[in-house]
């Protein structure tokens, strides 16, 4: 049995686990959050999806299939979650643009539109249609961005580059934080006198101090800046990685880093703690609560075996959809994949339905029916499930 008692242990650093360990610390409730590693934010684009199948992302929610899990959260609850992250954001310097009401576009680094909802402010000006004349900025050597996918698309769009001595998308937004790096930056971007239209970069700005570093570029050269987010490694979803971090331990919440549990111990319906075969440090942390929000199959919440699919910590009953032939369409590019429909199933209050366990509470990619391609609802369904799993342990352990 492990030495330490925590109120709340949260198993993944997700947008998922993070959320609600905020929520929980905040209300002062001891929470410890473990992970075996990156969470999937640090692949995405950085901007939250909170629904794709309307304009309206609240009302595409109500077209979605009653078993759809974001059917359990209320439209209030939803709105908490994203005002609840757009303050937090804000109290972390990478602050967010946009409303649950409406959804957006950003430029994705093949000029197409990509519809998401909320984006961070260094993505504020992306075009919203064809119109705006588009000068792209690219860095000589890098090989994660070919502005002439988009010059191909726009008209109205052209490019120029800059030798900044890095090629990784990693190198160029550390040289961003430097203030010699950016002035000499500055100084060569005035000199190719743009007159009309934004200016576009890959996201490559900075690492905590993007906001700032877009600011200080629209200002000096008096127009419009914007970021395109690149494949990944991804900065923006590393900032938001970062400051969804950052904010849980400014709070007081407690990381246990490349932790990865392996088993539990148990004593009838209670899960009394959760282990890991690491060496060196404690083998079994114990609490009174659970909350699993481990990820799909990216994540590392759930494993696909020959014919079944599996939760790897609690042994969870999985919803699998139908024999293996079912899982994936046969077009690739197909938004209908099987696949997406796999995880656990909750009850009301984000208990896995049909589990052994009193004390296990679900949120975020590993609940069954997400879809989250199809749907357009990855980062915004881990906030809003996260958000309502705090209230539901909080009940719990009332
Ligand atoms: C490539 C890619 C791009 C995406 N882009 C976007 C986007 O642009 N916008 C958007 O809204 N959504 C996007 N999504 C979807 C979004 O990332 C997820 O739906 C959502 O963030 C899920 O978050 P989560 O917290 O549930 O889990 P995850 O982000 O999957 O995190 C799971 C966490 O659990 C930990 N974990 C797993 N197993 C264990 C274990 N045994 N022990 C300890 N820790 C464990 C992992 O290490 C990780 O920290 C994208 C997804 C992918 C894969």
């Amino acid at each position: 049995m492990g030495l330490i008692q925590h109120d709340v242990i949260i198993i993944g650093a997700g947008v998922a686990g993070l959320t609600a360990g905020s929520i929980l610390v905040e209300k002062g409730y001891n929470v410890a959050l473990i992970a075996k590693g990156e969470p999937t934010a640090c692949l995405s684009t950085g901007c939250i999806d909170i629904c794709s199948l309307d304009h309206d992302p609240l009302h595409g929610v109500s077209h979605l299939p009653d078993e759809h899990p974001y059917h359990l959260v209320s439209r209030a609850v939803i709105r908490e979650s994203i005002e609840k992250f757009k303050e937090s954001m804000v109290q972390m310097g990478f602050p967010y643009t946009g409303s649950p009401e409406s959804n957006r576009y950003v430029l994705s680094a093949l000029g197409t539109f990509k519809t998401t909802c909320l984006v961070p402010s260094t993505m504020a000006a992306a075009p919203q249609d064809e119109k705006d004349d588009l000068h792209i900025i690219t860095f000589s050597g890098l090989k994660d961005f070919y502005p002439s996918y988009i010059t191909a698309r726009r008209k109205n769009a052209s490019f120029s580059t800059y030798d900044a001595s890095a090629s990784t998308t990693m190198g160029l937004a550390t040289n961003f934080e430097r203030e010699d790096f950016l002035e000499k930056f500055l100084s060569w971007l005035e000199k190719l006198n743009i007159q009309e239209g934004k200016i576009a970069f890959p996201a490559v700005l900075g690492l905590e101090s993007a906001a700032t570093i877009t600011q200080k570029i629209e200002e000096r050269l008096r127009c419009k800046v914007f970021e395109i987010p690149t494949i990944p490694p991804s900065m923006p979803g590393r900032r938001l990685f970062n400051a969804l971090k950052d904010y849980f331990r400014k709070k007081g919440g407690m990381i246990y880093w490349s932790w990865p549990v392996s088993g539990v111990e148990k004593t009838k319906k209670i899960i009394e703690a959760v282990t890991t075969p690491s060496e060196g440090r404690p083998k079994s942390l114990n609490a009174k609560v659970f909350i699993l929000a481990s990820g799909s199959f990216v994540g590392g919440g759930l494993t696909a075996r020959r014919d079944t699919i599996v939760e790897n910590i609690f042994n969870l009953p999985v919803f699998v959809p139908g024999q293996r032939d079912n899982w994936f369409d046969s077009d690739y590019f197909s938004l209908n994949h099987g696949i997406g429909k796999a995880g656990i199933i909750v009850d009301s209050s984000f208990r896995p339905k049909e589990a052994d366990w009193e004390n296990v509470f679900v949120c975020g990619g590993i609940l069954a029916h997400t879809d989250v391609l199809k749907n357009g609802c990855g980062h915004g369904m881990a906030l809003a499930t996260g958000y309502a799993v705090a209230a539901s342990c909080m009940g719990y352990i009332k």
